[in-house]
């Protein structure tokens, strides 16, 4: 038997608007080298200064990863040569990093879980290099962006487990509307450390894999990891110490670099940035912007609402939506119904029509409205879902308006019903007669004319039996 050890090195870029020493827009996806100045390009003589909002978001994430939070800290040069970083030394935090010794709690199949933190450290960003044969280009729009990286101890013990946290992981720093969280765009970035040994030994050698830009990967490069380094265990072949990369092509990692390759940082203060001692405003402000963090969401939801794993995950992960369904409640459509709404017909609207749940397109109140006159039979659940399109499409807000427009009403009685299907009836003798001699297809033919006069205000139950009667074919399908 083999244990696992696996600790994540998690970068995530911090929401704030400018880079983290200068006043350059941090923004993606622009021309090259346009967003840069002295400051960041490491020209001589120039002065950084700390960007305040990048040290709450860090501070923020210290809080809610329930951190020891630094009460004076500072930053440090990390020595290093790489072309990507014209300064060669990256501005960083080493003795005092705003975090120390947390934790995150996250659930894996309902239960709950616990990773402990070592620390956070709030750095700056490097430039991006594109490779191109055997020349290589240079992006420095990234450079100075800031970047607060979250190193967890090698508590994970398993490959998924490793790509669950990570999710829930995301969707914390999303809840905190600290980072975008997206891993395609390089917004979060996860270097993965991993060993084996035998059961009860301890920490075995570790190997970090880099490049890893998406949780899947990180599941699949530490699955094979887990499967070469227990080969070599079983042979008796030692692991060696290194930094690996995961190709995606070949579905393997790929040995980077060796440990005896391993640089010397040369860590020392940063001579030019004061330490920064947060004030207690400063922490209060910290302190009033936590919330209710994903993953405590959804174990309420479960708790407290009866709801099942997979659907208490749906609404808690996405803060936006966790509001959204909690609004529904509180204006009082029920627990369940609130649920399935959100999963179904809203997931599907936004899908089609591109719009949050927060923007106002469709108020909560508008829809418990909706869902309630379906309650009452004021609407059939195929109204309902008409009118929230409709309320989308033509950008209305009332669904009242939407239902006096439409002029949905509840079909009054029978005896109505039974004058259209009798006139539909008349105007489609052939299709009656084919009913006649058991052709049941043409039973939905006139019966989608049926729905269509009564603008699907008629129960189908109801319609399809009295259309059934008035051509005179008692028989059922
Ligand atoms: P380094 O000094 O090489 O950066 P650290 O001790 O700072 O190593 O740890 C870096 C990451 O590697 C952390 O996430 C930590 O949890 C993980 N880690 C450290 N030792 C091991 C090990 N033996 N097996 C698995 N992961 C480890
Ligand atoms: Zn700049
Ligand atoms: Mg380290």
């Amino acid at each position: 038997m083999v244990e696992i050890f696996i600790g994540l090195e998690i970068h995530i870029q911090l929401m704030t608007r400018s880079k983290v020493f200068c006043s350059c827009e941090m923004i993606s996806g622009e021309e090259p080298n346009t967003r840069i100045c002295p400051v960041c390009m490491g020209y001589p003589g120039v002065l950084p200064a700390v960007n305040e909002q990048a040290l709450f978001l860090s501070y923020l994430m210290g809080s809610a990863l329930n951190c020891t939070l630094a009460q004076k800290t500072w930053f440090d040069r990390k020595n290093y040569f790489y072309p990507d970083m014209t300064k060669n030394y990256q501005i960083s935090q080493f003795s005092s990093p705003v975090g120390r010794g947390g934790w995150m709690d996250y659930l894996e199949k309902g239960e709950l879980k616990r990773v402990h933190i070592h620390d956070i450290h709030l750095e700056e960003d490097a430039g991006k290099m594109v490779h191109q044969g055997n020349f290589s280009l240079l992006d420095y729009n990234r450079a100075g962006s800031s970047l607060l990286e979250i190193v967890t101890e090698p508590e994970l013990t398993s490959p998924e487990a490793a790509e669950v946290f990570l999710q829930s992981f995301r969707s914390l720093v999303r809840c905190l509307r600290a980072c975008d969280g997206n891993m395609e765009t390089g917004s979060l970035r996860c270097d993965a450390n991993v060993s084996v040994n035998s059961l009860g030994m301890g920490l075995g050698t570790k190997v970090e894999i880099k490049n890893l830009n998406s949780s899947r990967f990180v599941r699949k490069a530490l699955e094979y990891e887990v499967r070469r380094q227990s080969r070599l265990m079983q042979a008796g072949k030692p692991v060696i110490q290194e930094t690996r990369l995961w190709n995606e092509q070949s579905g393997k990692t790929e040995s980077m670099r060796t440990k005896e390759e391993a640089k010397d940082y040369r860590y020392f203060p940063e001579p030019d940035i004061p330490p920064f001692v947060p004030s207690e405003a400063f922490l209060n402000r910290v302190t009033s912007s936590l919330t209710e963090l994903p993953a405590a969401r959804e174990l309420r939801y479960i708790r407290e609402y009866g709801l099942t794993e997979e659907t208490a995950h749906y609404l808690a992960e996405e803060r936006e939506r966790a509001e959204y369904f909690e609004e529904l409640i509180s204006s009082g459509t029920e627990v369940a119904a609130a649920a399935a709404w959100i999963k179904g017909e809203l997931a599907k609207l936004q899908g089609r029509y591109a719009f949050s749940l927060s923007d106002g397109t469709l108020p909560p109140q508008a829809v418990t409205t909706v869902v309630r006159m379906t309650g009452t039979e004021e609407l059939t659940v195929q109204q309902a879902k008409q009118v929230l399109e409709l309320m989308v499409q033509r950008g209305i807000v009332q669904p009242e308006e939407v239902i006096a427009q439409e002029g949905f009403k509840k079909a009054e009685d029978d005896g109505e019903l039974k004058e259209i299907i009798s006139k539909i009836v008349a105007e489609h003798l052939n299709a009656a007669e084919q009913i006649r001699d058991g052709n049941m297809k043409a039973v939905g033919y006139l019966m989608g004319m049926v729905m269509k006069e009564t603008r699907q205000s008629a129960d189908p139950r109801t319609a399809r039996r009295l259309l059934l009667e008035e051509i005179g074919c008692k028989q059922e399908e």
